[in-house]
Formats: C-alpha cells, structure tokens, sequence
C-alpha cells in the first residue's frame, strides 16, 4: 500500500474528526426525555401528566396499549410519547393480544371495526369507570393483532369521526388515504381524543384538555421530522454542489 503524502492525510483526517465530533455529539442524551439533545421533546411536554384511574380522573380505570414488537424499530413510537403526557397507561409488547388479568372493568376497544360506533353515540350509554384499550403499530399490524385475538370482537368498540381528530401524525406515518378520510390517526392521538372525550362528557376540565396535550407533542414530532427532512435535502444539495465543483476542477 503507498503511503498518502502528509498534507493528503490531514484533509482526510479533518473530516473525520468532524464527523466524529457531531456523531459525539448526537449520542449525548437529554435527562429529561431520555432522547438524543438534538431530537429532545422536553419542551412539547407538559410539566404535569394528566393522570387517569386511581388518584387522577377515576371514571378511566386504566388505559392497556398492546403494541406491536416491530414498534420498537421506529425511532417516533405512538405509545411512548402518550406515556410522556398521560400517567396510567400500561404498555404491553406482542402480536397476539390476551385478556388482562383479573379483568379491568368495562373494557372499551378503540378500534374502527364492522360494529363500533362513534365515541359520542356511545357516551350516554357508557357505565364508568371503563378501562380502554387500543392497538398500536402500523395500520396492518393493528389489523393482524386484531384478528389474532377474537375476544377482542367482542368487547364494545368506538372509533373517532375526522371532525373529532386532527391528523398530527398523520403527517408523519402516512395512512392509507381512505383511513385518514375516515378519520384514522396515530394511537396517541386517537386515545388523547377518546380521554378527551369523556373528559368533556363528564365535566372535568383538565381531562379534557388531553387531545391538546398530546396533540402540542405530536405537533412537535412533525414539525421536528419536517426540518430533518430539509436539512437533509440542503445537504443532499450542498454535497452535489461540491461534487460539481470538484468536477469542474478535474476538467
Ligand atoms: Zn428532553
């Protein structure tokens, strides 16, 4: 191998530490939010959760998220940035959902299907405290774990018309068009929206600020996706800048 003459060296090696230095920089992670400094969510997060079931807003036992495995690969999860503005919500990692056990009472699923209803069809009829209970992952993952656990069928469902959402990450996870039509949106929101809900129903009015909550964070998450995504664009653009002047050296 020949060895690179000095100067040749040291232009590749500024680079690299350069490199290093912002790698360095981006592992370095916020306390707050346990996230990278860069892509830190502090600020988006309310200084209180709302907090639902025992010692908080008792008509909502509980909040059960099954989340599906592969969720774990995003690097914006549905289920964790909820957790980071509501307290009771239980997490619960597989492909194949079962009953809680002992049984939460009054489960409501949150999951457009053949037989749900709108949530405010369904809130005059409602016995509280009810314990809901939603899919996340992508909109087929959902779909599977639905089929793969038929108790779920059978629990009363509800879903979210469009005019009652806001589509935040939607944006961000593109749905298919006639989901979002519909009025499909991402777990946390459509929890947020269903909290929400009853908050309004039943006159607590911290609860049912929850969709603003949530909505202030995931609103955040897309606006902080959409400047990656240009700052990626103006480095694609830099970069086939540089390669054209280099090109124009060479000639
Ligand atoms: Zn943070």
């Amino acid at each position: 191998m020949t060895a690179l003459p000095a100067s040749r060296e040291d232009s590749l090696a500024m680079p690299l530490a350069a490199t290093s230095s912002a790698r360095r920089q981006a592992r370095q992670i916020c306390d707050g939010c346990q996230r990278p400094l860069r892509a830190c969510l502090c600020s988006f997060v309310p200084a209180t959760k709302i907090r639902v079931g025992a010692g908080g807003f008792e008509s909502i036992h509980g909040i059960i998220v099954y989340v599906h495995p592969l969720e774990k690969k995003r690097t914006f999860r549905s289920c964790p940035l909820l957790q980071m503005c509501v307290e009771g919500v239980h997490a619960i990692e597989t492909r194949r959902p079962v009953v809680p056990s002992p049984p939460p009472p009054s489960p409501l699923l949150i999951y457009r299907t053949d037989t749900s209803r709108p949530l405010s069809s369904v809130l005059p009829s409602l016995s509280f405290p009810v314990t809901l209970v939603a899919l996340d992952g992508t909109w087929q993952h959902t779909k599977e774990m639905y089929r793969a656990a038929p108790w779920l069928a059978d629990l009363p469902a509800v879903h979210l018309d469009a005019s009652e959402t806001k589509g935040y990450f939607c944006d961000v996870r593109h749905a298919p068009l006639e989901l979002v039509e519909l009025g499909a949106v991402s777990t946390a929101e459509a929890v947020a929206c269903v909290v929400s809900g009853m908050g309004r129903w039943l006159s607590d009015e911290a609860v049912s600020r929850c969709d603003e909550v949530v909505g202030r964070l995931l609103q955040g998450v897309g606006d902080m996706q959409e400047r990656a995504k240009t700052e990626e664009k103006d480095k694609g653009r830099e970069g086939r800048a540089v390669c054209d002047h280099e090109g124009d050296d060479g000639w």
